[in-house]
């Protein structure tokens, strides 16, 4: 495979999964694309490989390297000059470890969808081949890659709230309130499978983020979490509400409610946090403003697009206040941070900046850490458990 360096040039992207009728394939397609550090020309699109070729004529990818399925796409881009220089993992849960380790085998780096394995065992041993081999993996938490995100990151680090006391974090979602696993629902139907999906229903498809988006603002680390789970749609054999409290190591209190069954919540992620001095809030819906109230001040709105933000938030920006950006833009930050990951390395470089702040290898173990520590906890009664890795 071709290791041409990177310099002047945009990155060779592949594709697994995010074929005709999947979701977050599409999202990473517009991620990669809109500053134009990617190029996708290669993939495997989909499970049925001729449904995956017709996608991949669609989309403008070289027959030549729509591929039958993820070895042949290996094998097919490793014999290439211009092979592909990192893939993106869009697929269910399950799949992600062989796929990851048969890419990073091949000397190819990795872009993974979360939750990073279903099995902790799998996570450990992707974080040690990432080792060995020296590879890049990043992984996909979307809602870290928002600017304001970053910017109450940057207050908590600047003292401005002071020492942490808890934080409430909380991801409802309505869609699964009933029973569409049954219904043809191609999303929910391996969700429901705890081979597929993992130990974890709502608490490993979107506690993960949540959990991982609390960590990345207040640089806590898990001490130890308590966990009540529910399952309230009939016959699903999974979590579909999962309430934890979570004490973070050196004090701080959390508290983390991950449901798919909250009728009214469309994409209703928020975070607080509360500090000696002072408290941060945002929401997933009303990205473009940040809630920061200041010890016996008024709370003030801080806004996206301003120039006096921190430096990593105007990075992350691209439109002047009140032009909103959103959910494709946060997607993209994390490309981009990637591609400056990527291009450091390239350059013998430590990363700097946007490619200092994204989500990898350590942070999607962390995260199939905290739901194997979660679902213990339920298991034995509600008792306090510590995830393996914090
Ligand atoms: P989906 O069911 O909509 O799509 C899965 C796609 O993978 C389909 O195209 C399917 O044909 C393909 N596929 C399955 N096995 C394959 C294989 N062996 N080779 C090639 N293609 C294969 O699923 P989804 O909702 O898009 O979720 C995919 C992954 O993305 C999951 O891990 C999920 O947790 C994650 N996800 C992340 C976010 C986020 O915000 N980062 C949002 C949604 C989903």
């Amino acid at each position: 495979m071709s290791k041409s360096s990177l310099k002047g040039r945009r990155i060779r992207l592949g594709m697994v999964g995010g074929g005709t009728g999947a979701y977050i394939g599409g999202i990473h397609r517009f991620a990669a694309r809109l500053d134009d550090q990617f190029e996708l020309v290669a993939g495997a699109f989909d499970v049925d490989a001729e449904r995956g070729h017709r996608f991949a004529a669609q989309n403008f990818i070289a027959p030549e390297r729509a591929y039958d399925d993820y070895t042949a796409m290996i094998a097919g881009e490793a014999a290439r000059d211009d092979g592909i220089d990192v893939v993106a993992i869009c697929t269910p849960n399950f799949t992600h470890y062989p796929i990851a380790r048969a890419f990073l085998e091949a000397g190819i780096d990795v872009i993974c969808e979360k939750p990073l394995t279903t099995t902790l065992q799998d996570a450990e041993a992707m974080a040690e081949m990432v080792s060995q081999t020296g590879r890049f993996l990043g992984v996909t938490y979307t809602y870290s890659g928002y600017p304001l995100i970053m910017e109450a990151r940057s207050r908590v680090q600047a003292g401005l709230i002071g020492k942490v006391r808890t934080v409430q974090v909380e991801y409802p979602l309505e869609w699964m309130a009933t029973g569409v696993e049954l219904k043809n629902n191609q999303q929910a139907a391996w969700r429901v499978d705890p081979k597929k999906n993992g130990r974890g229903g709502a608490i490993g498809d979107i506690g993960t983020h949540a959990f991982h988006l609390a960590g990345f603002v207040t640089g806590l680390k898990v001490d130890s979490v308590m966990a009540d789970l529910a399952t309230f749609v009939e016959g699903r054999a999974l979590d579909d509400n999962a309430h934890v409290l979570i004490r973070y190591e050196g004090g701080a209190r959390g508290m983390l409610w991950a449901s798919q069954v909250a009728i009214g919540c469309s994409n209703s992620l928020r975070l607080r946090v509360f500090g000696e001095t002072g408290s941060l809030t945002w929401a997933q819906e009303q990205p473009n403003e940040l809630l920061y109230t200041p010890l016996e001040g008024y709370t003030q709105i801080i806004k996206r697009g301003r120039d006096d933000l921190d430096a990593l938030t105007q990075a992350r920006t691209r439109t002047p206040p009140g032009h909103p950006e959103g959910y494709i833009e946060a997607f993209s930050n994390l490309y981009n941070g990637f591609a400056a990951a990527l291009r450091a390395r390239d350059a013998n470089l430590a990363p700097q900046g946007i490619g200092a702040v994204i989500p990898q290898i350590a942070d999607g173990l962390k995260g199939v850490a905290f739901v194997d520590a979660v679902v213990d906890s339920h298991e034995q009664g509600a008792v306090w458990i510590k995830p393996k890795y914090g």
